[in-house]
């Protein structure tokens, strides 16, 4: 594919992150990126060495003033990110050279990038069609091997393949159609009915699919929200340290203590649950505790996952139900933990009571006490069961990720439907 629009400029920026690091890179890309980047590396002209080549040398600015000793890497359009020449500067990563580096560019003639630029030239160059560009900045914001793998799959164009197979299912049916229209009053039929209705069913149906898998693409994608909710001293605070392992939020035997909400990541075999501590639940006449307990309430509307704690031996089984159907919306799992067993003079089961609660689904029910690492344990493993259909799926499946991809492709459905 060519250009859609011809670069005639030479960009330049820091490609590494700000802050203190062994190494930072300078990246230069467009036509004159070979030229500029052998003003400041004076030992080779870079116009003559071969494509990716990497090559040992001082930099200067045009006055002669040394910036650093770098490694300058070389790669010739097409094969390169941008699809135009670049050259890339390792420098050591210090804030004041890599921006004097910056400059020494712009002063031979390269204009500062904007964000994002690079991977748009690589776009209107063909590089990357625009699921893959999108693709590029999950895997910058991936922080889980989750996150990663899902990112990953689309930028090496997973998504994209998968949908070419439908495309090349639709052209064939319009073309099909066109010759009806065309010959429809000659008596001859080109396409059997039957078989035409097929492909649209079975295109509709992998659209179905792609469609259903942004719920795990974007649990994935997003992290899992879960909110630790119950009653005040249940132990939701406790639980919440014991699971991130450090004192982030207040632990008080005093009601209703907890009164802001904090929310940490936790990563459990590449699954990023969003936790949100919350106030307790019950009745209040104090204000802020009140408007704590609000914002709770819409915290598990927005959930994906709920780990309702109750204390095993002052809560009736009464109290959790209703406090389940108080919090309960589509979609929304459900962890009942019952805490505090070591206060029970025997060891006891989980009550049963997952069968009497009909409108509400439990995913998993448990009884641990929170001071117990072995417990947190055990607990953890079960959050990670109740996704284990989620980690199944983004093996090596296409997932959509991407709120514009849902979209286009309930819009696809809906013409099928119409089809
Ligand atoms: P929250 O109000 O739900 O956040 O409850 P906290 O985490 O502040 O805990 C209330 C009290 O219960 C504190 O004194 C905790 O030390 C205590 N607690 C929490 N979990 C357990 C447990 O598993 N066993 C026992 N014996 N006490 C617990």
């Amino acid at each position: 594919m060519s250009s859609l629009m011809l670069q005639t400029d030479t960009i330049v920026a820091v490609a590494t992150a700000q802050g203190r690091a062994a190494i930072g890179v300078v990246r230069l890309s467009g036509p004159e990126a070979l030229r500029i980047g052998s003003v400041l590396f004076t030992k080779k002209d870079l116009s003559f060495v071969k494509s990716h080549t990497v090559h040992f040398g001082p930099l200067t600015d045009q006055q002669g003033q040394l910036l650093d000793e770098v490694l300058a890497t070389v790669l010739r359009g097409p094969r390169s990110y941008t699809g135009e020449d670049t050259v890339e500067f390792s420098c050591h990563g210090s804030a004041y050279i890599l921006q004097s580096v910056v400059s020494a560019c712009m002063a031979a003639g390269a204009r500062l990038a904007e964000p994002g630029e690079y991977t748009r030239r690589a776009f209107l160059n063909g590089k990357l069609n625009l699921a893959q560009a999108e693709a590029v900045a999950d895997i910058i914001a991936a922080e889980s091997a989750q996150q990663a793998r899902v990112a990953l799959t689309q930028m090496r164009g997973g998504f994209t393949q998968a949908l070419q197979g439908l495309r090349q299912e639709l052209v064939g049916f319009a073309a099909l159609i066109e010759l009806e229209l065309d010959f429809g009053e000659e008596d001859v039929e080109f396409a059997n009915r039957h078989a035409l209705k097929e492909t649209l069913l079975r295109v509709l149906i992998v659209v179905g699919q792609l469609k259903d898998s942004f719920r795990w693409g974007n649990v994935l994608k997003q992290g899992i929200k879960t909110v630790i909710a119950g009653r005040p001293n249940a132990g939701k605070s406790t639980l919440l340290n014991a699971l991130l392992n450090e004192e982030r939020a207040i632990v008080s035997p005093i009601a209703g203590t907890t009164r802001d909400t904090i929310e940490e990541v936790l990563f459990i075999e590449g699954l990023a649950f969003r936790l949100i501590d919350t106030a307790g639940l019950r009745t209040t006449t104090d204000a802020i505790e009140a408007a704590g307990i609000g914002r709770m309430h819409e915290q598990v509307q927005q959930a994906d996952l709920l780990i309702y704690l109750y204390d095993s031996t002052t809560t009736s089984n009464k109290d959790i139900h209703e406090d389940l159907i108080s919090l309960w919306h589509k979609g929304l799992q459900i962890m009942l933990v019952g805490n505090k067993i070591d206060l029970l003079p025997l060891p006891s089961e989980p009550a049963d009571m997952l069968s009497n609660l009909e409108a509400v689904q439990v995913a998993e029910h448990l009884s641990i006490s929170a001071q117990r690492p072995q417990d947190i344990l055990v607990l953890k493993q079960k959050l990670v069961d109740i996704y284990s259909d989620v980690l199944n799926h983004a093996g090596d499946a296409v997932l959509v990720s991407n709120l514009r991809h849902r979209e286009a492709l309930e819009q696809l459905a809906d013409a099928l439907k119409r089809a």
